[in-house]
């Protein structure tokens, strides 16, 4: 049918630079090669509907935060917050197919939201920039679903490229959004995934206890945002809990840094220890690991991984390593024994490539 149009949205991993959006400070994702794909059709009858995994969705285009609280929340918050922004949607049918895990930190939620928005902004002929899109996706996320994200995810979703990361500065508005080659696969490496299948009920409410924690100790400061402070800022405070919140804002946004040096200097030991720092000051500083995502990690430093890391808000979600293809068998089999060994169910274990961003298909 030809007046079916279809986009591709991939999923993210975040290389580096965890829970820096909401504190105004700098994130390394790339996109990665699991995706979603939006099949979309215009309706004018003010209904839209959404198949998705094996259900449908119905429902007006003048729905409003509070109508909806399951799946469907996502595509209707992205219609809300469209409409709101002065775009006239007047109805679809969407097909939703994923080849990206739900719920698995690798940001299904900002794909389908980035996707549905691209795809209505398309119908509706309205040729909103993808800044205003991802905000309208945020929007979505924030005000509609009531899941308190960043920026972060939505900027990788509509501006990474292929075979890079892109590193995005959430300290200027607009943020800024720059390609940094990624190519470890040039020298023999992989990135692989660790998908813990576990999501702690804990994470919606320790992300936004996080978010509110690094709000109180910026005001303190008299910061406007937290990424900015420097050694003295940390120094001055005295709560143990806030130094410590600080202490991964502080390091975390100079080990973003680095590992963008690392990554043009192709500097693969360098990046991977940032990678492992990086997981640890979230487990110990900025308490948001959990222990299967300790486990996966451990799991894959003792299979000759340069570096790994919990990626995502945390509380469950996926672990990352930068290894030689040949181990990620080995780690696969390490993992799943670890696993196993604690009655957990069996982690899945994939490596991801650098995806382009959102695009329509031909
Ligand atoms: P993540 O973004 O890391 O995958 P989130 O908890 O942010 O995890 O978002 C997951 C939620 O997004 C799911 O519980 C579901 O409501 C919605 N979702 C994501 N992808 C799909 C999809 N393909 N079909 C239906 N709902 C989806
Ligand atoms: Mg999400």
């Amino acid at each position: 049918m030809d007046d079916v149009r279809r986009w591709r949205v991939p999923g993210r991993v975040n290389l580096i630079g965890e829970h820096l959006d909401h504190n105004g400070g700098a994130t390394l994702p790339i996109a990665i090669d699991r995706s979603l794909l939006v099949k979309a059709r215009l309706r004018t009858d003010g209904t839209v509907n959404v198949w998705s995994r094996g259900e449908r969705a119905s429902f007006a285009v003048d729905v409003a935060p509070g109508d909806l609280s399951d799946w469907s929340a996502y595509a209707a918050g992205v219609v809300w917050a469209l409409r709101d922004a002065g775009v006239a949607v007047t109805g679809a049918d969407l097909v939703l197919e994923s080849t990206l895990p739900v719920g698995a930190g690798l940001s299904s939620s900002a794909a389908l939201t980035c996707g549905v928005a691209l795809a209505l902004d398309d119908l509706a002929g309205a040729s909103r920039s993808r800044e205003e899109l991802a905000r309208i996706a945020q929007r979505a996320e924030n005000d509609f679903v009531g899941a308190p994200t960043g920026l972060m995810d939505q900027y990788a979703v509509l501006f990474a490229e292929a075979g890079h990361a892109v590193h995005l500065d959430f300290g200027s508005d607009p943020p800024a959004a720059e390609p940094v080659p990624a190519d470890w696969g040039d020298d023999g490496l992989v990135l692989a995934v660790i998908d813990t299948g576990v999501h702690h009920e804990l994470a919606a409410g320790e992300y936004a206890e996080r978010r509110r924690e690094c709000a109180e100790i910026a005001s303190e400061l008299g910061l406007e945002r937290l990424a900015a402070i420097g050694l003295d800022g940390l120094l001055s405070l005295t709560d143990e809990t806030a130094k410590a919140r600080a202490r991964h804002v502080l390091t975390e946004s100079t080990r973003v840094r680095g590992a963008v040096t690392a990554l043009r200097r192709r500097d693969w030991t360098a990046f991977g220890a940032m990678l492992t720092s990086s997981h640890a000051s979230l487990r110990d500083d900025f308490a948001v690991s959990c222990e299967e995502l300790d486990v996966a990690v451990e799991a894959a430093l003792a299979s000759d991984a340069l570096g790994a890391r919990m990626t995502g808000g945390g509380f469950g979600g996926s672990a990352i390593a930068l290894l030689p293809p040949k181990r990620v068998d080995h780690l696969r089999a390490r993992v799943e024994a670890a696993f196993a060994a604690r009655s957990w169910a069996a982690p899945d274990v994939f490596t991801v490539h650098s995806s382009p961003a959102a695009a329509r298909l031909p």
